[in-house]
């Protein structure tokens, strides 16, 4: 953190006009509210984390992936659209080390990647002031704004309920509220991507409360202006805050005392958890699949059950899909130039032939072998595949419920499939700073994979997993494994790079693979887990022998891309986003 003796003058930003208080009131009247988007009131989207390398900033996992994805949509829809986030200015790496990940960190330089400094903001912490550089950086219909200063520190760096992780919510949300003063927008709608991203609302809820409004109006406006957008599905597992922390650095930026009396009201037994004021400052909530949004189990203050609207996670398909693919899928009016599957491409699906599959994945394999020229595997042997051979890939974020070992329950089993086949299983996924169970099941993989002479050759883990290493492995693999434990993956959208890349998946029924149908893909599913991998590998089996006949391999890639390219098109999601939130 950066501080400064306080200084009451720059703190005090003038706050004339920044919200459409009277459009609001007339519309209340006429009992309509409605909430145009224009280029002075863009959509506005709050995320803690954006995985966005090409403009310098690395995330952890999908909630980033997600908003880059969103970000890149909303220029191809031409939507007006500001996304604000913070620049951190390090960040980290991970390599394997004798069988264990090991993090390693790099700084990096916002001005590198195009960020124009815009000016300075300030919030309080405790009783100093800590300065907040704005930079942004604006592409087409949207921007990113972004909230840094030299010791911001790494994304997701100390505890989750510790100070310093506080003090970054509250520099988004604060910070990040002024930068759009500063800079001229007031917001149509706020999208707050998880709670991390709360204290952007109640910014607004202070400032409208502070400048004259009726406190429950002030809250009304901003409840009916605020999207609380989950990821999560137990709110018991979420961090807690204490009043003390509060005290040191959110109190001291509320203005208003009627809002601070409200947020103070919200805590039990000295503590809060985000998403219980998330929810009662958002109006508007969604879940990240159909299947999510019906089993997050949150629930209110009052103790109710809360209602999320299945808004599905989609991907950009323009920055996902091999580029030959890509074109292939427009030319035949698959898809249209935006992304959105066109009304007749049930039918344009049948110009994919086992020819073109194939072809397709020749020249993602060379991708593939591309990348991994300088991604060597966890014996530091750098890996070159030929054309004909078959790769099943796991490549996600190395999460317990993910269950990257499942296919190592027995390790003779999963020699024979790859013996059989001349196949090879690459793994690639970041196992999270500090996760020791994870450390420590990959650890017993590579064992399991190193005492075995033909695994040793045939089963490859790649550290660092990176948005480069998920678009190789979906593009030059064939064959996806995707297996969380059902009821815990919220969307997942790497399985949706799998398919738009023409991999044969094979999945539990669970995130938003179960928008679609269980007979669209290799499904497993058994009473427990011992039945789960008994299924898991015969279903490896069966996507192999599909990979060996040119009929059932377009007739398996038709119906995951008929049951699933709705699902998986990012246009798509950002049109669900805009008919929920600006309904006509
Ligand atoms: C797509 C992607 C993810 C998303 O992972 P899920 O486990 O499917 O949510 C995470 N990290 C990177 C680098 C990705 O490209």
């Amino acid at each position: 953190m950066n501080n400064e003796s306080q200084d009451a003058e720059y703190f005090y930003h003038p706050l004339e006009n920044i919200e459409d208080v009277d459009i609001f009131y007339e519309a209340v009247e006429r009992g309509k509210l409605t909430k145009a988007v224009s280029k002075e009131r863009p959509y506005t989207y709050w995320t803690i984390e954006i995985y966005d390398q090409a403009n310098g900033i690395r995330g952890g996992g999908g909630l980033g992936i997600l908003a880059a994805d969103t970000r890149r949509v909303a220029e191809k829809l031409g939507v007006p659209f500001a996304l604000i986030t913070p620049f951190y200015p390090s960040e980290t790496h991970q390599k394997v080390e004798n069988g264990v990940v090991v993090d390693e960190h790099r700084n990096v330089d916002y001005k590198q990647f195009g960020f124009k400094f815009v000016d300075q903001v300030h919030i309080k912490c405790g009783n100093d002031l800590c300065k907040l550089d704005v930079v942004q950086k604006e592409f087409g219909s949207t921007r990113i704004i972004a909230i840094t200063e030299p010791n911001f520190g790494e994304l997701y760096s100390g505890l989750s309920w510790g100070d310093h992780r506080l003090y970054q919510e509250v520099a988004l949300g604060f910070g990040g509220y002024a930068a759009l003063k500063l800079i001229g927008l007031k917001p149509a709608i706020m999208q707050l991507n998880e709670v991390a991203t709360f204290f952007a609302a109640l910014a607004r809820l202070d400032e409208l409360a502070s400048n004259g409004m009726d406190f429950y109006e002030a809250v009304v406006y901003t409840r009916k202006h605020t999207l609380y957008t989950n990821h999560t599905l137990v709110q018991a597992a979420e961090a807690e805050f204490t009043h003390e922390q509060f005290e040191r650095y959110v109190f001291p930026n509320i203005k208003s005392l009627a809002v601070k009396k409200w947020l103070s009201d919200k805590f039990t037994d000295n503590r809060i958890k985000l998403s219980s004021v998330t929810i009662e400052i958002a109006e508007m909530r969604s879940g990240v699949s159909k299947l999510h949004a019906r089993i997050a189990n949150y629930r209110d203050i009052a103790g109710n059950k809360v209602k999320f609207k299945a808004v599905t996670n989609g991907i950009d398909m323009d920055y996902w899909v091999l580029p030959e693919i890509l074109k292939f899928m427009e030319n035949s009016e698959i898809i249209d130039a935006k992304g959105y599957p066109t009304v007749n491409y049930v039918e344009n699906l049948e110009l994919f032939t086992a020819e073109k599959i194939r072809e397709f994945k020749k020249q993602g394999r060379r991708l593939l072998n591309e990348i991994l020229k300088k991604r060597p595997d966890q014996n530091g042997k750098i890996l070159k595949f030929g054309e004909d051979e078959l790769i099943y890939d796991f490549r996600r974020r190395f999460a317990d419920y993910k269950r990257p070992e499942l296919a190592f329950h027995d390790p003779g089993r999963l020699r024979n499939i790859l013996e059989s086949h001349g196949a090879h299983y690459i793994m690639a996924g970041r196992v999270h700073a500090g996760d020791q169970t994870m450390q420590e099941k990959l650890r017993k993989m590579l064992e399991i994979v190193d005492r075995d002479d033909y695994l040793r050759g045939h089963v490859h883990y790649i550290s660092d997993y990176d948005e480069e290493m998920a678009l190789a492995l979906s593009a030059g693999c064939n064959i996806t494994v995707n297996v969380p434990i059902v009821g815990l993956e919220a969307c997942g959208t790497s399985w949706m790079k799998d398919v738009a890349n023409l991999n044969v998946m094979i999945s539990t029924h669970d995130g938003g693979v179960a928008d679609g149908s269980m007979n669209a893909y290799l499904n497993v599913s058994g009473k427990d887990e011992g039945e789960e991998v008994d299924m898991l590998y015969q279903r490896m089996e069966e996507a192999a022998a599909i990979w060996d006949s040119d009929f059932d391999l377009e007739y398996t890639m038709r119906e995951q891309l008929k049951e699933f390219l709705p699902v998986i098109s990012g246009a798509r999601m950002m049109q669900d986003y805009l008919d929920y939130l600006f309904p006509v």
